[in-house]
């Protein structure tokens, strides 16, 4: 469906409809009414306080082919804090990591100063300092968890817990050589505004390194029933055609766009349980059973034979994956972007 909403990337004002969901469709993507009703209401509400609207809508830019929420609000401290628990494990070996990692190493940077918005737990940051790429005293971290703050300034390494889009504050360095944000951008709104600073932030020749999830792997899951990529966790889907089109009206040069390699075993276990919570998202289902009011011992094993069942018993998505999937890559893309300014200079 044609929908009239205006693209936050380009401005661009036809957009196509993907799908929309009710505020508590939203809230019971992220929190079961089984597990906290009461969280779940206060959920609920913020979200419509958040978005002043009772529907989200999903829409796909004709222009930049951006997938962006409309209304286009991120989720704030307040929606984090009601979502995630303390118990929240971040990954410690993605993709983008390593090939971050490569790409630094492989740099005329010696000793880069490097800087990293939403380091989680410093995962990426620790690997710098054990690798050698750089010392512990040029990382800046930006994270706002307390959590993953501690983590990181107990390893040394200075952490800010601010908004980089406010130029009022002050960064540790003037310039960075490497900007990194792995996974961040897709939750963030005022998009321009943030590349703007880190223009400024970047030093001559530097980088921005983004990671973002893979748009395809995305839209092959919503079509066949695993989780939506649901706003305002999710706010704005990336593809290399909106990075293009992004850089271009921010006087920005994408150097390089690469997507992780595709491996089937990744694949099958995150399809197959994407589905099985898309599932148990229906209070009434059996895989809600098995999630919410099952005996906590017999959870592991309920949720392997339903899965199992399931990867049997879809013959159609099975041959989608076996035909199809292959070509989508990996869960991730990494964009590398320079100033382009310095770069016709040279
Ligand atoms: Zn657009």
């Amino acid at each position: 469906m044609r929908s009239f909403s205006t693209c936050p990337l380009c401005f661009c004002n036809t957009a196509t409809q993907i799908w929309k969901a009710s505020c508590s469709e939203q809230a019971s993507h992220f929190l079961n009414p089984l597990v906290n009703r009461d969280k779940y209401e206060k959920l609920k509400e913020h979200i419509y306080s958040l978005q002043k609207s009772s529907n989200v809508y999903i829409n796909k830019c004709e222009e930049c082919n951006f997938v962006y929420s409309f209304p286009y609000i991120a989720g704030d401290k307040k929606f984090y804090d009601l979502i995630f628990s303390n118990t929240n494990k971040y990954p410690q070996n993605r993709w983008e990591f390593f090939k971050s990692i490569e790409i630094i190493k492989n740099s005329k940077f010696r000793n880069p100063k490097i800087l990293e918005i939403g380091s989680g737990d410093g995962a990426f940051v620790r690997k710098l300092v054990n690798k050698r790429i750089t010392t512990k005293s040029l990382i800046t971290a930006i994270e706002y968890s307390k959590f993953g703050k501690s983590k990181i300034e107990g390893f040394g390494i200075k952490c800010l817990s601010i908004d980089i889009k406010d130029e009022q504050n002050k960064m540790p360095y003037n310039k960075y050589d490497f900007i990194c944000l792995f996974q961040v951008l897709e939750h963030l709104d005022n998009v321009h505004k943030l590349i703007g600073r880190l223009k400024k932030l970047l030093s001559k020749n530097g980088e921005l390194l983004i990671a973002v999830p893979n748009e395809k792997i995305i839209e092959f899951n919503e079509i066949n029933g695993a989780l939506l990529d649901m706003p305002p966790n999710h706010i704005g889907r990336w593809s290399k055609k909106t990075f293009i089109k992004f850089c271009g009206l921010n006087n920005l040069k994408i150097i390089e766009h690469k997507v992780e390699p595709f491996s089937l075993k990744n694949f099958l276990f995150m399809f197959f349980s994407y589905r099985f919570l898309r599932k148990a998202q229906n209070p009434k289902s059996i895989e809600a059973f098995i999630k919410y009011k099952l005996n906590k011992n017999l959870v592991p094993i309920f949720t392997i034979i339903l899965v199992m069942a399931d990867f049997l018993f879809s013959p159609k998505i099975f041959l989608k994956i076996i035909f199809s999937t292959a070509k989508l890559g990996g869960e991730t893309q990494l964009a590398r972007i320079t100033n382009e300014k310095y770069k016709i200079k040279k």
